[in-house]
């Protein structure tokens, strides 16, 4: 592709024809700012936040969309640009329903930011505020109207998840973000991810807080409250509290919760350790019993909303594993409390979770209600905050047994291709009993879509990883019409996994246009498997006890009463 040498700010840049304006000014180290274009999720053109002068346009043109000429010059800064920009402003924040001291956007809201940086006067436009109520309809999301800006980034993030529960509904001043036939969210095709949270400048949309409820259990005497975390969150929590992106901060977040009250804190990192024992011992048993091949993967509970809603015929190839987050909802209320002679309804079970489908997944009824509460990394985050607890001054400490002890199969869970990697470990290992190989680097990383092959001891094992539901659609269809042939398919909803889950804290633009965010959280669950002596789920000392004092083996009569779920066809409109 050829190059193209422009000036941006007086500054000499030289980018691929087909370069953005936008991208060319970041290379140029220069900020434009943006309240609709998101790097790898939208760019439309619509917020007029962007406008700059270009040598060669009739008037402003939007840096997002413009691209770049040989010889242009472009002006960023210019009166004219701030005037329009501070006007777009303003002509937002006549109608936005200006609750900035209790937002949980506070201080993280890109239109405060921006409108503090231009000055924005608030009142300039005295325009219609009408109140609507919030959308509570779903237990993991509040949908508030009075606050959107019409950015159109939830639309975008739904619409590349495949699913297109939301979109823009209306005219003029009374156009707004729903669901068809002004449904509510709960009764729309959403599958719960969370990425239009994620994705959102303001406060409009945010997860259902059980924040509260957690309190009252911990300050209840005749409640024992156990917290467990999931792999991804000991990447990302830090990101709350100032810390660079991709730091691990597991040591710390196990002071803080620990500090919350008197709580346990365990690690799930345990349980996917049991779903991996569970799943390829599944895998196994189907391949060899001629079992309903491909098996997909159920531990994104996303993904499984999905399928029983727009794939129902794929329901048989799900397996049959719960979700770590609820292996060990069950765990806890079984075996935990059998051993320690505590009675279930005396447990109050709270998983950290990164992801707002899971929040959704507590709420099952096949789930019978074992864990009691999920919050968030960002409700787990302003916990520790309201608790004054001074985070990053926080000494390392290690996760309660009997649960701390994971395998690095169990850690990298939390990353796209890390469920494959770590039933790989294990499922090799079974038919193998001298496979040594614990890295599988084909199934790292974040392309939509990873394919590999790999021959143990004389079979051939084909193996699909995807993540974002459009990739999982793009499987799906491929594996129903024949075109893709595989024995195991992992799917994460969420591009990039958990580490890039709809709980996760929530980055300004600047940051999230400019770091490869889902890489450098990923990185550090990998260089955490790395360090851990026990590499694979099956050599974990811990999942020898378990199975050795309660379930006997994997998918043995009392772990499919614990561990394992079913699934029903939910078609919607
Ligand atoms: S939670 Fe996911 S599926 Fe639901 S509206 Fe948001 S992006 Fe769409
Ligand atoms: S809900 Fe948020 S992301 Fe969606 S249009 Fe409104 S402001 Fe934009
Ligand atoms: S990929 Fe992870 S964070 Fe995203 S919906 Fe699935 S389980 Fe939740």
């Amino acid at each position: 592709m050829a190059n193209v040498n422009l000036k941006i700010n007086n500054i000499p840049v030289t980018v691929p024809e087909g370069t953005t304006i936008l991208e060319a000014a970041r290379l140029a180290h220069i900020e434009i700012p943006t309240l609709c274009y998101l790097k790898d999720v939208a760019c439309v053109g619509s917020c007029r936040m962007c406008l700059v002068e270009a040598t060669g346009a009739r008037g402003l043109v939007a840096a997002c969309v413009y691209p770049v000429a040989e010889g242009m010059e472009v002006q960023t800064n210019t009166p004219k640009c701030r005037k329009s920009r501070k006007t777009s402003l303003e002509l937002l924040l006549s109608k936005h329903k200006k609750k900035c001291l209790s937002c949980e956007r506070n201080h993280n809201c890109e239109l405060q930011r921006l409108s503090a940086e231009y000055g924005a006067d608030e009142d300039r436009f005295e325009g219609e505020t009408l109140e609507h109520p919030l959308d509570l309809s779903a237990p993991y999301v509040v949908r508030d109207r009075d606050k959107c800006i019409n950015c159109n980034r939830c639309v975008a993030a739904c619409q590349k998840q495949h699913v297109g529960a939301i979109g823009p509904i209306g005219r003029g001043y009374n156009v707004h973000i729903g669901s068809a036939f002004e449904m509510s969210l709960m009764e729309s095709v959403c599958v719960g991810c969370g990425q239009c949270i994620v994705a959102c400048p303001v406060g409009a949309l945010k997860e259902r807080t059980t924040v509260d409820e957690v309190w009252d259990a911990i300050q209840n005497t005749q409640k024992k409250v156990v917290f467990f975390t999931a792999p991804s969150v000991r990447a990302t929590l830090g990101e709350a509290f100032g810390l660079p992106v991709g730091t691990n901060v597991e040591g710390k977040m196990v002071a803080a919760i620990r500090r919350l009250g008197n709580v346990e804190v365990f690690n799930m990192d345990v349980t996917a350790d049991l779903t991996i024992m569970e799943e390829a011992t599944e895998l196994l048993n189907r391949i060899q019993n001629k079992g309903t091949l491909p098996m997909f993967t159920s531990c994104c509970p996303g993904w499984v909303k999905f399928v029983e809603q727009k794939y129902p015929e794929m329901i048989p190839n799900l397996s049959t594993c719960k979700s770590p987050q609820e292996m060990f909802g069950g765990l806890l209320k079984t075996y935990y409390c059998e051993k320690n002679g505590i009675d279930p309804k005396d447990l109050y079970v709270v998983s950290v979770i990164p992801c707002t489908a899971k929040k959704y997944e507590c709420h099952r009824p096949e789930m019978n209600g074992e864990v009691d509460a999920a919050i968030t990394t960002r409700e787990l985050a302003r916990m520790i905050k309201t608790a004054g607890i001074r985070f990053t001054e926080l000494p390392d400490e290690e996760f309660d047994n009997p649960f701390a002890i994971c395998s690095g199969g169990g850690t990298i869970f939390g990353a796209t291709g890390g469920v494959m990697e770590a039933a790989l470990r294990v499922a090799a290992r079974a038919l193998d009993g001298k496979f040594e190989v614990v890295d599988f680097p084909e199934v790292r990383g974040t392309l939509p879509i990873k394919e590999a092959t790999y021959k143990i001891a004389g079979k051939t094992v084909r193996v699909a990883v995807a993540n974002g539901l459009a990739n999982a659609a793009e499987i799906i269809e491929g594996v129903k019409n024949g075109t893709r042939q595989y024995d195991f398919i992992e799917i994460m909803a969420c591009p990039g996994g958990c580490v890039n889950g709809g709980g996760q804290p929530t980055l300004p633009d600047s940051i999230r246009n400019s770091v490869e965010l889902k890489e450098l959280r990923a990185a550090a669950l990998y260089r955490s498997d790395k360090e851990n002596k026990v590499r694979r789920s099956s050599d974990s000392p811990v999942i020898d006890t378990i199975y050795a004092e309660y379930f006997g083996s994997p998918n043995s009569h009392k772990a499919h009463e614990v561990l394992h779920t079913s699934y029903k066809a939910d078609k919607r409109i």
